[in-house]
């Protein structure tokens, strides 16, 4: 194994805590202080919304806004497991080139987006704001349903977002290959789709069980010119040391992160890239959020609760992020509510700790909520929502109280995705169904109560190639795969002992 890469060494287990928000009946939009829901707005609002389109498109922001300028308490940093010191740049460069590692590290509020990738980002943003008219009228709800729908990418979710200026940077540095994991394949599809516009080469190591199942996202990838291989694979020593204890393995996140970073670690030509997770993948994600609230303030709403799906939590920071700000600020108060599956629930399940972001625990240690960086969940159906950890900035926000999670089991999730479908017409990818289950939820919830909410919700993909799962759930044959408290148990004995 290479020196540069962290061996595991030892943990602490406090219990997450929850947040509750305080309503308030005032709303600013702008700068200016408005009643809420002003009559002439609603009419301006209903009469868009029947176009279903936005009514001027608004700009493409030109930066990035990164959260961490605003919190009243940083975040804690990550260690180096060795020296469980905070982990230094140097550290770092193995994996990352220097403007990545500055971005991860930055105090700085805002970050000029390159021309380079705004001009990529043209190719399909700004991307739609809709009102979820038909999906309200089935609920027979007074709530108001916007959905920012980031399918309209080339590979088909908001991870093109990251994966274009993370290669964009390498590039920049001179860097030949970046080597990636994917579960369900999206994330690997994104940088394959990137590394093909900067023209670098590209290696995915995707989780063996999609690997099988998803043959589609395989061939994406490889029509974009990335090599792919099924992880566990025995290219790796991280790789083979799995096999070894059990040729069968169905591969998970955790363990193909290991056997990237092993690879870009030996490699001098070579860089890692992370599809969520770390600070400034969720810092280019919110170029959602900042388009999201030009949009709404040109509508004249904004959002009394946003909704999202979290895996490691990119798309629910990017889009909930500008929002937080402009609460922190005091000129809006939504309720932010993370939806994770009830068979992966780091938020409202896990711990909060120092623990590795990858099976093998080759990365620094992280201060986030985890399951345990061995725990291997069930397959659910959503791919990119069975990640051990969360977002250490994200994991901070929650501790914080500025946002509440919950957890949903798939079967619930797909029912919602079925009524979004029959209604909206786009067929959700797996993840965010969990985001519009939850939707359905509050928005029925407003129905008992007569409150007429204003929900915004995070539609972060679609699901042209996940399929198999809708035909398991059309069949009957989709199963909620009962949450297994011995086996989290289990993984979170394994989370090294850390007094930080
Ligand atoms: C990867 C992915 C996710 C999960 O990742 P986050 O970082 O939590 O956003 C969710 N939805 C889709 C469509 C994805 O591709």
């Amino acid at each position: 194994m290479a020196s540069q890469c962290f061996s595991s060494s030892s943990s602490v287990f406090p219990t997450p805590s929850s947040s509750s928000h305080t309503k308030v009946e005032e709303k600013w939009i702008g700068s200016f202080p408005l009643k809420r829901r002003p009559v002439h707005l609603r009419l301006y609002s209903s009469a868009r919304a029947a176009l279903n389109a936005d009514p001027k498109p608004v700009e493409i922001p030109r930066k990035w806004y990164n959260l961490i300028a605003d919190l009243p308490v940083k975040p804690p940093p990550p260690l180096n497991p060795r020296t469980l010191q905070p982990v230094k740049p140097e550290d770092l460069s193995p994996l990352f080139p220097d403007e990545l590692i500055k971005q991860e590290t930055t105090g700085e509020r805002f970050i000029d987006i390159p021309d380079e990738v705004v001009d990529v980002y043209k190719l399909w943003r700004p991307t739609p704001l809709i009102r979820a008219k038909r999906l309200e009228k089935l609920l027979d709800t007074p709530a108001r349903i916007y959905y920012k729908y980031e399918g309209v990418s080339p590979a088909g979710s908001h991870k093109p977002n990251s994966a274009v200026p993370q290669v964009w940077y390498n590039a920049k540095a001179g860097v030949k290959n970046v080597v990636t994991e994917t579960g369900a394949g999206q994330w690997g599809s994104s940088l394959a789709f990137a590394c093909s516009l900067f023209g670098l080469g590209c290696e995915v190591w995707q989780v063996r069980a999609s690997y099988n199942q998803k043959p589609y996202r395989r061939l994406m990838m490889q029509t974009w010119g990335a090599k792919v291989h099924p992880s566990p694979s025995s290219i790796t020593e991280a790789g083979k040391k799995i096999l070894e204890m059990d040729p069968t393995s169905p591969g998970s996140l955790g363990i193909a992160i290991s056997e990237a970073v092993e690879v870009a670690a030996m490699n001098a030509d070579t860089k890692y890239c992370l599809g969520s997770v770390l600070n400034h993948v969720l810092l280019h994600q919110t170029v959602i959020g900042e388009e999201c609230l030009k949009q709404m303030e040109a509508i004249g709403e904004m959002p009394d609760v946003i909704i999202g799906c979290t895996g490691g939590g990119s798309n629910f920071a990017g889009l909930s992020f500008p929002f937080i700000r402009e609460m922190l600020s005091g000129k809006i108060n939504p309720v932010i509510r993370a939806v994770e599956p009830a068979a992966c629930p780091s938020l409202t399940k896990g711990v909060y700790a120092y623990d590795f972001g990858d099976t093998a625990g080759l990365t620094p240690l992280m201060k986030m909520h985890t399951l345990g960086h061995d725990f291997v969940p069930d397959p659910i159906h959503a791919g990119g929502l069975r990640y051990h950890g969360m977002a250490p900035l994200l994991s901070h926000v929650y501790e914080l109280g500025f946002m509440e999670a919950i957890a949903i089991p798939q079967t619930e999730c797909f029912q919602g995705a079925i009524q979004f479908a029959r209604t909206e017409g786009l067929i959700p990818a797996p993840e965010p169904t969990h985001a519009i289950a939850a939707t359905i939820r509050e928005a029925l919830k407003c129905k008992e109560t007569g409150e007429a909410k204003v929900i915004l919700t995070a539609m972060c993909g679609h699901g042209h190639f996940d399929l198999p799962a809708y035909e398991k759930y059309l069949q009957g044959d989709m199963v909620d795969l009962s949450f297994s408290k011995e086996k989290i148990e289990a993984s979170l004995a394994n989370i090294p002992q850390v007094v930080a």
